[in-house]
């Protein structure tokens, strides 16, 4: 295995070992960026030179024998709608190109306090709307197991960058399965976490109710590695939940004998891609073999659960989206003749020029949904939609530990496939946003390969059964090879073997990419550029 195929834990232990310093780590996963990142493009931002400042300064604290956090020194990859204060944070939107935040998410905040080596941030769909990465207003991001195939998204640019080396772990955002369904794609775990165990403060919104962060990763002990790290109570979000964060590490016994799991008949129904649907299968077999007493059951509002999403969460991404007016952040239209437009020429204008076709689609559902007159057949239907999904959940949960279903109905599938089929795209998340509107933990992980691309198995618990669905995913991976493969990616990259990676210089931003104007957060005098710019423009 090479560094950059190690888990974060690995790496941790090499490092606290005094076997490698972390700038040595930070080097071996920036050459290898450099060198498969060209076909993958998962990052729109490399941050190479704070990422060696932070590397060092970790290496002298522990050269000084002071004690420090476990992933201390361990890089990782951010989802370009977390805040990063003086870093580009684009949601990948020419609407945010060159924002500038003048603060961190709170999730950044407590992964630099612990030490975390910021690699960069990863491409997405726009504003997290998409199940593909193509809805990225840069480029799309490639699937590491066939550049041919799409990552799965929103955050795919995560998922590709986890599993081809370019980071050892990284954070996501899950809104309708973001994380759970390129971590599928990718072969990879994620964790969308209970709403309200991780802080939302500084993620950029989507949907407010059903947003949450999780950690995207190689293995079932990095995911509870960095759960630990991001939950917990944050002042700074209202809808932050005000309980004790147990250590989710504790929960990795690989015990699972006598726990009870509920198949749901309306998962494995019309659409489940029958490679997929036989992998599952052969998962359930497994769970079974090691203890776990499995029985179908029922969901009844399953059906409904994808209509009920499409009306709520474009319901609130309208609002939320509302303040890119060109007023308050980012970008601003300007006629060509170098005139002025009046106030409402320049709104309409900026946001028919900043957001992609499909963030204005959901404005436009969201809407009409909340607009007077059908308001109520609509939006008010769908809140009620949701309490009798929520309560299917209740009910399920009074009789299983844990429900297990396939994370997405199929593999991987090619770029462009979905592109002009909306509908078809939406049902890529058909299993995983009941989860989202239930406000209930769920991982998804690896569990096999269908014509070579990766199967993700997902096991969704009751609020605050983290620790639950971590020991049970534990357990499924120790007794089973799938997170130990790797992509191949041959072909790909140029660099010589061995060579040093030198920082790069701080050069701002990338040509062919402006400097943020004034109107723009943090975009005056005292804003600090971020370094290397997008690495593919
Ligand atoms: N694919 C879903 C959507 O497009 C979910 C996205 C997400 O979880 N952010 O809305």
């Amino acid at each position: 295995m090479e560094i950059y195929d190690l888990t974060a834990h690995e790496l941790a232990d090499l490092l606290r070992r005094g076997e490698m310093t972390s700038a040595e780590v930070t080097g071996a996963i920036f050459k290898r960026i450099h060198d498969v990142d060209p076909d993958v493009q998962a990052y729109v931002t490399l941050t190479e030179d704070q990422a060696y400042e932070t590397a060092r300064k970790v290496d002298g604290e522990r050269g000084q024998g002071r004690s420090l956090p476990y992933l201390a020194g361990v890089p990782a990859g951010l989802k370009d709608v977390l805040c990063t204060r003086g870093i580009r944070t684009t949601c990948s939107s020419r609407m945010l190109e060159h924002f500038i935040p003048p603060y961190n998410a709170t999730v950044v905040s407590k992964l630099a306090a612990a030490g975390a080596v910021f690699t960069g941030k990863l491409n997405m769909d726009e504003f997290a709307m998409g199940s593909s990465t193509e809805n990225s207003a840069f480029f799309p991001t490639r699937n590491p197991w066939d550049l041919g195939c799409v990552p799965g998204g929103s955050s795919g640019g995560p998922a590709a960058a986890v599993a081809a080396g370019e980071a050892p772990y990284a954070l996501g955002t899950d809104t309708g399965g973001s994380i759970r369904q390129p971590a599928s794609l990718c072969g990879i775990v994620g964790l969308k976490p209970t709403y309200g165990l991780v802080s939302r403060y500084g993620l950029v919104a989507f949907a407010s109710s059903l947003d949450q962060v999780g950690p995207m990763t190689k293995d079932v002990r990095d995911c509870a590695l960095v759960l630990n790290l991001i939950a917990g109570h944050d002042p700074l979000d209202s809808t932050s939940a005000p309980i004790p964060v147990p250590d989710y590490t504790s929960f990795l016994t690989g015990e699972i004998n006598g726990l009870r799991i509920g198949i749901p008949r309306e998962f494995f129904g019309d659409g489940l891609d029958a490679g997929v649907s036989e992998v599952v299968k052969a998962s359930l077999d497994k769970l079974a073999e090691l203890g776990a007493i499995i029985e179908e059951c029922s969901f009844p509002h399953a059906e409904h659960a994808l209509p009920c999403y499409y009306l709520i969460a474009p319901a609130e991404a309208s609002s939320n989206l509302a303040r890119y007016d060109g007023v308050h952040y980012g970008y601003r239209a300007t006629p060509d003749d170098g005139g002025e437009y009046d106030l409402m020429d320049m709104y309409m204008n900026t946001r028919s020029q900043g957001f992609g076709p499909e963030v204005k689609r959901r404005i436009m559902l969201g809407t009409y949904v909340l607009s007077s007159g059908y308001y109520d057949a609509y939006y008010l239907k769908a809140l009620k939609l949701r309490t009798l999904i929520r309560d299917d959940f209740s009910r399920l949960f009074d009789q299983f530990d844990i429900i297990v279903s396939p994370t997405s109905p199929t593999p991987p599938f090619r770029l462009g496939e979905r592109s002009n089929d909306p509908l078809s795209m939406y049902l890529s998340d058909v299993y995983t946003i009941p989860v989202n509107l239930a406000g209930i933990p769920a991982i998804s992980v690896p569990c096999g390969f269908t014509g070579g691309l990766p199967v993700g198995l997902q096991l969704m618990g009751p609020v605050f059964s983290e620790g639950t669905l971590l020991r049970i995913a534990y357990a499924f991976e120790q007794n089973t090879p799938h997170h130990r493969a790797r992509p191949s990616l041959e072909g790909s990259g140029s660099a010589a073997p061995g060579t040093r990676r030198v920082p790069s210089s701080t050069s701002g931003l990338t040509p062919g990419l402006k400097e943020c104007g004034v109107h723009e957060h943090g975009g005056g005098g005292g804003a600090v550029r971020q370094e290397g710019g997008c690495v593919h423009e």
